[in-house]
């Protein structure tokens, strides 16, 4: 069966066949990384099916913020039951989509799981703060409420769990929402959201509480200018990040940002190697060197350098790579020649500056399609490529002497994602993780950058754009803080003891 045909068996068990009621603009051809081959094609958003969407978002926002919390938790333990019972199929449609290799398809599938439990719970939850009056019989109180319509903007490579993060939340908050997925990976948009939008209809609500929109930049930018959308949450790039929160920030709007990475772990000289090869090599080929945590420097100390290195490149000169539907492999393909051309020009730039370049070369006789051995770069110093996210796999690693510089250079980067530690040194640990350690927003300690758990807060600091999404309290960016002091008594005393009589 070609990949086309099995995407359309794929849609059509999932009910979302597209059609013309997702949009009425121009083709969009959506193409397979595995074999470059169409997968489908379907109709883009226009400007007119935008503001149809966002101004239906907007009307059932009216309603959704009357429901109870718990019910509304109702509606999304239905839409993660739904995707549970169909884990296989969305696992294999984000391969198929994303050229992620099978296990990790069906770990993005659990992670949508993962974090609708977790919202059901929060459902629960979405508590408020009684504070201590200064005045006598008056009562100090915090609540919060929904904001309205939020736009969700994503990334190619996590095409549902990122939906997931924020709709889970933004929906049992009390919010209705619009999507605009990535244009490389609409199919996986209109498969979630469409069992998003059979669990809200099942549990008697309007599906067109939970919106979803097609196109590139462009339907990306008329989210954002839309003066009912409340909230823009946006994973991308930091060059689209810097756009939206202009763009928001001239509209006094607010804008979530989950953006890029350049993440590096430290290699002590009690670190068990073992781990760090296994925990490295997770983390920097995994997704084919496509996740915003991937690893991308490695800050070792001179005294295990040379072995680290030699062991790494024994891995990568044996990984498993092609196909990623196939059990087998381990590093599917790039998502297109893009990727590819700045990978190469990252390691022309390292070459320039003394690199030793191991592996990074394409696999031709994948050809169309873009599959890479994995690139591990010996930098001399810390500079050029390796102060950049290159989104493709290539792990610089370099030589630090004390730890102090070893943090520094984990910190000298404009990016402020995700950063680990491996050692057996408490002090190092402790040092790491403490105020004057990673300026990251995640700083793990014997495990690699990647791989986070739904149940912490999600995001990072720097160019990374301050968002956090998920776990812990992420929820309250999805709600406003209303202040609300309330007078019991009979009199009107003022704060501070001020005193206004007007009556004489
Ligand atoms: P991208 O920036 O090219 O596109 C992301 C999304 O933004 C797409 O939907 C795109 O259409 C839209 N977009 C682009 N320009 C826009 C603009 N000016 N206004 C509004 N929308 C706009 O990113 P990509 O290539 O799809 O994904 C890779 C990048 O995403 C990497 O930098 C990666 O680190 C980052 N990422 C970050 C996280 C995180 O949680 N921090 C997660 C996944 C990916």
């Amino acid at each position: 069966m070609s990949y086309a045909a099995e995407i359309a068996r794929i849609l059509q068990q999932l009910g979302v066949a597209p059609g013309a009621s997702h949009g009425s603009g121009e083709s969009l051809s959506v193409r397979t990384p595995i074999d470059a081959s169409v997968l489908a094609v379907l109709p883009a958003s226009t400007a007119a099916d935008l503001e149809l969407a966002i101004s239906r978002a907007a009307a059932h926002y009216a309603t959704w913020r009357d429901v109870p919390a718990p019910r509304r938790g109702a509606v999304v333990r239905r839409f993660g039951e739904l995707v549970r019972a169909h884990k296989a199929p969305l696992g294999r449609l984000i391969s198929l989509e994303t050229g992620k290799i099978a296990q990790e398809g069906l770990g993005e599938v659990q992670e949508v799981v993962d974090v609708c439990e977790f919202a059901v719970g929060l459902s629960r939850q979405l508590y408020g703060l009684t504070i201590a009056s200064e005045r006598p019989d008056h009562k100090l109180l915090e609540t919060w409420h929904p904001l309205g319509v939020v736009a969700v903007i994503s990334a190619f490579n996590f095409p549902m769990a990122v939906y997931a993060w924020n709709a889970a939340l933004a929906l049992v908050c009390g919010n209705t929402l619009v999507w605009k997925p990535s244009e490389k990976t609409p199919l996986c948009a209109l498969a979630l959201n469409g069992l998003l939008q059979t669990a809200l209809m099942e549990e008697g609500f309007d599906g067109a509480i939970a919106e979803v929109v097609f196109g590139d930049r462009t339907a990306g930018e008329a989210l954002v200018a839309h003066p009912a959308v409340r909230l823009v949450s946006a994973t991308g790039s930091t060059r689209m990040g810097r756009d939206v929160a202009m763009a928001c920030a001239a509209r006094f709007k607010r804008s979530l940002l989950e953006l890029g990475g350049n993440n590096a772990a430290i290699v002590c000289p009690s670190a068990d190697l073992e781990l760090v090869v296994r925990g490295a090599a997770f983390a920097a080929v995994g997704t084919a060197g496509q996740r915003c945590t991937t690893l991308r420097r490695l800050i070792v100390h001179r005294s295990v350098h040379a072995e680290l290195v030699q062991r790494l490149a024994a891995v990568y000169a044996r990984l498993p790579i092609g196909n990623p539907l196939e059990d087998s492999t381990l590093v599917g393909p790039l998502i297109d020649g893009h990727a590819f051309e700045s990978m190469q020009a990252a390691l022309a730039a390292a070459r320039a500056l003394g690199a030793t370049v191991h592996f990074g070369e394409r696999l031709a006789g994948l050809a169309p399609a873009w599959y890479v051995r994995p690139a591990l770069v010996e930098m001399p110093r810390q500079a050029g490529p390796m102060l950049e996210e290159t989104f493709a796999p290539i792990l610089y690693v370099t030589a630090y002497d004390s730890f102090e510089e070893a943090i520094a250079m984990n910190n000298a980067v404009p990016h402020g994602l995700s950063s680990a530690v491996f050692t057996r040194d408490l002090r190092e640990a402790e040092l790491f993780t403490s105020a004057r350690g990673s300026d990251c927003g995640i700083a793990n300690v014997n495990i690699g950058t990647s791989g986070a758990e739904i149940g912490g807060a999600f995001g990072g600091e720097k160019e990374t754009g301050g968002g956090r999404e998920s776990g812990s309290d992420a929820w309250k960016a999805y709600m406003r803080r209303a202040t609300n002091t309330i007078n019991y008594g009979s009199s009107l005393p003022l704060a501070q003891g001020i005193r206004f009589d007007v009556t004489g």
